[in-house]
């Protein structure tokens, strides 16, 4: 636990098997109990040293007033719905999220697949989905998924201010890594407790999410510039160290984007090409490794990511995208040649058609 200043700690809980390996919790102590800014994952390991760390403050888990979380990822939300169930704790979530929690449930239902998992027929990558499909079976078929995947007591507002008497937060939306993500900025106190929006040492994954959107990555670099409207505070982020700016870190966030859409655009320029197709011959990973070295996940995250950086480029004009009647997207540099396996005669207009079997639900 790392004392922070200001009744603000850092309390790192152990996400087992992950490689983040740590989820920031941070707590803040008042006189009459303690809010706490994300919550970690229903684990027993979790819940363990969170009860510690809260008993060196001289709290105990029934001392906790809010779970103010970022968003809705299970290794920041899930505690706190499993605390909640025999505490007072009440749990504050930007209302961005409702989509996600939604389509969460369908999925533990058995009615859908998450969008994450569908979205790659159309992203080409049909055979890494059957791949994902298996290694994600224990995972969907949660014991307690009502449970974990409970409703909010109070879903958050853009803008909503949060009085802790200590201080006031101001929740702010920031959709980009999720479609209802939000930071707490606290700003008298220049301190930014920023979740998965902004991280020191890693570049958030965009749009993994059950309800998936073509817009993520627009989104996050909108919700990263929006960072640059506020004054400059100390970063307090879900994932790695404290560090001084968050105006810096956004800045090498912002650069690395735009890096990433000059290679994206480049592995697309040699022809149509799909989002599994581009992000094979692009490096990954700081260590830039080769796609075929990552493991199934993580090629999940590449394509992903690389979809994400197509669309930015299609809605900037320097790429089109074209359906293929089996709905697999190819993008191609505008000009007059065809993609490959686009029908000419096709009467349909432009393309994203929805309702394409296997499409991902098409994005606002
Ligand atoms: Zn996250």
């Amino acid at each position: 636990m790392e004392d922070l200043g200001g009744g603000v700690y850092r309390i790192p809980l152990p996400l087992p098997g992950d490689a983040l390996t740590a989820v920031n919790v941070y707590a803040i102590a008042a006189d009459d109990g303690v809010d706490l800014i994300d919550s970690g994952m229903a684990l027993v390991q979790a819940r363990e040293r969170l009860t510690d760390a809260l008993a060196k403050l001289g709290f105990g888990l029934g001392d906790i007033r809010n779970f103010f979380i970022t968003h809705i990822h299970r290794d920041h939300y899930t505690l706190a719905v499993e605390l909640r169930t025999t505490l007072r704790g009440q749990i504050c979530l930007g209302e961005g999220e409702r989509i996600n929690l939604e389509a969460i449930r369908e999925v533990h239902d058995g009615r859908s697949e998450p969008g994450f998992i569908a979205m790659l027929h159309a992203m080409g990558a049909e055979e890494l989905a059957r791949e994902i499909r298996l290694d994600m079976a224990p995972m969907l078929a949660d014991p307690q998924p009502s449970l974990r995947w409970s409703d909010p007591d109070r879903w958050l507002a853009d803008g909503t201010a949060i009085d802790l008497r200590s201080r006031t937060l101001r929740a702010i939306h920031t959709p980009g890594h999720t479609r209802g993500h939000v930071v707490f900025h606290d700003e008298p106190n220049a301190t930014l407790f920023a979740g998965d929006h902004v991280l020191p040492h890693i570049t958030p994954s965009i749009g993994f999410q059950p309800s998936i959107t073509r817009d993520a990555l627009r989104q996050y670099l909108d919700s990263l510039r929006l960072m640059l409207t506020l004054p400059d505070s100390r970063l307090l982020p879900a994932h790695g160290p404290v560090c001084e700016s968050t105006h810096q870190r956004v800045n090498e966030l912002l650069e690395h984007h735009e890096t990433r859409l000059a290679q994206t655009l480049e592995a697309a320029s040699g022809g149509p090409a799909t989002a599994f197709d581009a992000a094979k011959s692009i490096p990954w990973t700081r260590r830039q490794r080769k796609f075929a070295d990552l493991d199934p996940m993580s090629q999940l995250l590449a394509v992903g990511e690389t979809s994400a950086h197509l669309e930015v480029l299609v809605a900037r004009g320097q790429l089109t995208r074209q359906a293929t009647l089996e709905g697999i997207d190819h993008y191609t540099v505008p000009g007059p040649a065809l993609p490959v396996g686009a029908d000419k005669d096709d009467p349909r207009p432009g393309c994203g058609l929805p309702g394409i079997a296997g499409r991902p639900r098409p994005s606002e």
